[in-house]
């Protein structure tokens, strides 16, 4: 039996494998996916997640149980050697193994992209994981309980000053609800005042959320503003370090809270090692109909999709466009390759790849969102609703979808929950401290600030 070998069972993985058990029939290939995650991320809910509207192990939906009749490795494709059929294979415990294939299917996604900015990579979390968005909420939590024992000064105010770098769809989303969730905290913090609280929204173009028209961009930084925040366009970070934020505008200030959302780059293991073609940018080079190589020089038995493909967007009507990395596009990819490479195992032809843009949704905040198709802007309450129904609507089985929903309607009568639980990153914290102090999680401060003379308690 022939064996289809899935790396990454993200968006485009995960929705492969699914219709290839609903159309491959039995004895005719066995699937196999290898993801060091067992289960694929819902990342459209991950802002959410940041807000605690979502819970986080419903954004993540489970491969054991969804996939029934494919078989999972646990572990990360360290190589793909598609000249002898083979990936090498890194599990989390034990030695490195090979697993042969007869097809390949690479939809390992990408990456978040880090610049060399000084203090980024000790200070700044990524959202691209549902553990990174549980962190950032956790850490907003956790610094509104330690803020409310300070005096009001630097120390809280840095407390409780946010940053996000990246402009883009998922930090405008973030930065959106996240906001959302520290201005209706604020209200059972009698301790802390409104105006103490400082939003940083660092973009390095002039605009933010380019899936939108300038018109509706712009209205996005004004309503964030009118929210309180700060939108510093043309401005980039320069540095970070100790949480001390540096902009390229001449700018500073300080940040308990840094979150990097400035966009996506190449896979490592795709873009340095496969033998399969690579373009410029690190992306696998595939045809319309989904296939590793160009309609010149095909690449038997390879498929690519998803983040990690420039796949021809034969809708945009441009010669040489490829598809945007989101996530209407990698579940599409991800059917169609499906059946593409059961039509071609029974000697039928591939279909190209077309999908047209349903328009671009987003939420900024509970109950504010924005949505455009075309010349078709609608913003605020109503937008929110629509971005709340597609994505509940769009997110892969009942059993999810009604969990979420269950979620959202208690939160509508009941509020949402505001306990931070950062400690479950340290677990052995109170076990090995003999309960003192009672499992808190480490300073969120950083060590130069910790040694300053000891703060004054505020009236309690
Ligand atoms: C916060 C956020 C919000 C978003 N919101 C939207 C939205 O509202 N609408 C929209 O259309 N898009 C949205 N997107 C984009 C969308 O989620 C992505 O485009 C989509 O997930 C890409 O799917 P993929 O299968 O290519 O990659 P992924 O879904 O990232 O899956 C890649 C998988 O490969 C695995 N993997 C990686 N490397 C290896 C390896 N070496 N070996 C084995 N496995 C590996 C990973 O563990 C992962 O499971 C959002 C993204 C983010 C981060």
């Amino acid at each position: 039996m022939r064996t289809i070998l899935i790396v990454g069972g993200g968006y485009a993985g995960f929705y492969t494998a699914w219709r290839l058990e609903k159309k491959l029939r039995r004895g005719e290939a066995r699937v196999v996916v290898v993801d060091p995650r067992p289960y694929m991320t819902y990342q459209p809910f991950l802002p959410e997640v940041l807000a605690g509207s979502v819970e986080p192990r419903h954004a993540a939906v489970s491969l054991r149980r969804h996939l029934r009749r494919t078989r999972l490795v646990a572990g990360t494709v360290t190589a793909v050697n598609h000249a002898h059929r083979t990936v090498t294979v890194q599990p989390a415990e034990g030695q490195e193994f090979a697993l042969g294939y007869d097809i390949i299917v690479v939809t390992a996604g990408a990456v978040t992209r880090t610049l060399a900015v000084p203090g980024v990579a000790e200070q700044a979390i990524g959202m691209k994981h549902v553990e990174e968005a549980v962190a950032i909420r956790d850490r907003l939590l956790t610094a509104f309980d330690r803020a409310a024992t300070l005096e009001p000064g630097p120390l809280r105010r840095r407390l409780l000053t946010v940053t996000f770098a990246g402009g883009g769809f998922s930090g405008v989303e973030g930065f959106g609800e996240l906001l959302s969730l520290a201005t209706s905290l604020i209200r059972v913090y009698p301790e802390l005042r409104p105006a103490e609280l400082e939003f940083h929204l660092v973009e390095a173009s002039d605009r933010i959320l380019p899936e939108v028209s300038d018109e509706p961009g712009r209205w996005v930084v004004r309503s964030l503003e009118k929210r309180g925040a700060r939108v510093h366009l043309n401005a980039q970070v320069l540095s970070a370090r100790d949480g001390h934020v540096v902009l390229s505008t001449g700018e500073e200030f300080d940040s308990g809270l840094l979150v990097w959302t400035v966009g996506n780059d190449a896979n490592p293991m795709v873009r340095s090692h496969t033998d399969l073609p690579i373009d410029g940018r690190g992306l696998l080079v595939v045809r319309a109909d989904l296939r590793v190589g160009t309609d010149c020089e095909p690449v038997p038995g390879a498929w690519g999709a998803g983040d990690d493909a420039a796949v021809p967007d034969l809708a945009a009507g441009r010669a040489g466009a490829v598809t945007v990395p989101n996530a209407q596009h990698a579940v599409r990819q991800g059917k169609l390759l499906a059946r593409n490479i059961v039509a071609t195992l029974r000697g039928r032809e591939a279909k190209p790849y077309v999908h047209h843009s349903l328009g671009a949704v987003a939420t900024l905040g509970l109950g504010r969102g924005i949505f455009q198709y075309r010349r078709i802007v609608i913003t605020g309450f109503p937008a929110w609703l629509m971005h709340r129904g597609y994505h509940v609507l769009a997110v892969p089985t009942w059993e999810r979808k009604l969990r979420v929903l269950a979620v959202w309607l208690t939160a509508a009568v009941l509020g949402r929950d505001i306990v931070s639980l950062a400690a479950a990153q340290e677990p052995r914290r109170a076990f090995v401290t003999d309960g003192e102090p009672a499992g808190l999680p480490a300073p969120l401060l950083p060590a130069p600030l910790l040694a300053a003379p000891p703060l004054a308690p505020a009236v309690r």
